[in-house]
């Protein structure tokens, strides 16, 4: 199994697309002196859950839309599409964008469509290149999809389908996966720790149990991760006896997380002290473009995007998560029967409903599914529930 096959939550495909890639891509054994440290049990319980959050992917089989466009008299860069990787790719993808939208010089001032990661940071990276940047959004965060997200590294989570991207896109991929990472690792250490390293398990009995309900329509994802491997930590095998879990397979990957709601107030904080401004707007039409001041646009609506540009090559792929109250004694990852839970500063994500790649496509329905999480949550209770003896 490759590391690709172990991350779960953002939604790259877990159990069912495991196949060795290469030798430095399989499990490796765990160093002995690595083994786990005391773990508390997430105090997985219904009564414990304090919200559930809905969120639709934006994705795209072609990869996402960074083509620019013409609109009566603006430039449009368009930044948007990101599938299940928004947040892993964005400083990338926006590096792209901003690069575009600054190309002849002569840009003094640009507007940005949109405040989730690609807006929020497409802003950054453009204020940072020397222009004064308005962003015009309907939602901010804490209200945007961008905010209901994982919060995991997972830069090929649905971010496109195995042959229905451009022949450039694996390189531009690789490209703009690294200008994140990179960029990624300057949030770490900060205040409020918008950015960590993490530890996640896979806790299993055998293979059979933990595959993910699949619908019958399957497509193949684009894997693009091992190019990534001079990078990634190896997912380790853990020997029984090292760990506190109830089961025969136990393996551990560290892991980069974003805590969403603190990554996302450090990224509007660092825009607003740099003096840019964020607008209130709703465009229902490309010809309400035309009202915005700024003749350079970077065009960042994500899912809105399909209504504003009716283009229908935005899928949704919904994605729900049950969010338990934090535990700040148990900070991990855990992955059980086809549930993933990521213990965040903000909150426990337990996410649910299967964390196979087809979960959820071509599925707009935002609303929650209260019997869908607690059903999830009781699976993480079974298995923590047993953690807890085996730890006394
Ligand atoms: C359950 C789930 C888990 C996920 N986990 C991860 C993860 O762990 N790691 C990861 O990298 N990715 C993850 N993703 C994917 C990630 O959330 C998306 O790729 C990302 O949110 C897309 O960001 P965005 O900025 O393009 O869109 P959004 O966050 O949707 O922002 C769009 C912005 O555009 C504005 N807008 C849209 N239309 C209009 C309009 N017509 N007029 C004005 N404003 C408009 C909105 O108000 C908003 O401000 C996950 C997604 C889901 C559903």
């Amino acid at each position: 199994m490759n590391r690709r096959a172990f991350l779960a939550g953002g939604g790259a495909t877990v159990f069912t697309a495991c196949a060795p890639r290469k030798p430095s891509a399989a499990i490796v054994p765990a160093a002995p002196l690595a083994a786990v440290p005391p773990l508390a049990p997430i105090r997985a319980q219904v009564d414990r859950m304090f919200r559930i959050t809905v969120c639709l992917r934006p994705f795209r089989a072609q990869g996402p839309r960074m083509d620019v466009e013409t609109v009566g008299d603006k430039r449009v860069v368009h930044n948007y599409g990101h599938g299940g990787s928004g947040w892993s790719l964005s400083w990338g993808s926006s590096s792209l964008a901003v690069e575009k939208a600054l190309e002849g010089g002569g840009v003094r001032e640009v507007g940005v469509i949109g405040c989730g990661a690609l807006g929020l940071t497409s802003a950054l990276l453009a204020q940072r290149a020397g222009v004064k940047v308005t962003i015009y959004a309907k939602e901010r965060p804490p209200d945007v999809r961008s905010a209901r997200a994982t919060g995991l590294w997972t830069p090929d989570s649905r971010i496109a389908l195995a042959g229905h991207a451009p022949a450039n896109f694996p390189a531009l991929w690789d490209r703009m996966a690294r200008t994140s990472w990179k960029m990624y690792e300057s949030y770490l250490g900060v205040a409020g720790d918008p950015v960590e390293w993490m530890d996640s398990y896979m806790v299993s009995n055998g293979v059979s149990g933990q595959r993910s309900q699949q619908s019958p329509q399957q497509l193949e994802f684009a894997k693009y991760n091992q190019s990534l491997d001079d990078i990634l930590p190896q997912v380790e095998r853990l020997a029984p006896g090292t760990h506190p879990f109830p089961a025969k397979v136990v393996s551990r990957m560290s892991n980069l997380t974003f805590h969403v709601a603190s990554l996302s107030r450090v990224l509007v904080n660092d825009f607003l002290i740099e003096g840019g401004r964020i607008e209130h707007a709703e465009f229902r039409t490309p010809n309400d473009l035309a009202s915005l001041p700024q003749r350079v646009l970077i065009d960042c609506t994500g899912y809105g995007a399909r209504a504003l540009w009716s283009d229908e090559s935005v899928v949704p792929v919904r994605g729900q998560i049950a969010w338990l109250i934090p535990q700040p004694e148990a900070r991990y990852g855990l992955i059980y029967d086809n549930v993933f839970v990521l213990s965040r500063r903000d909150g426990i994500v337990v996410q649910d409903g299967g964390i196979g790649e087809m979960e959820g496509y071509n599925n707009a329905d935002e609303s929650p599914d209260r019997a869908a999480a607690e059903n999830s949550v009781r699976k993480i209770a079974a298995l923590c529930g047993q953690m807890a003896v085996r730890q006394r």
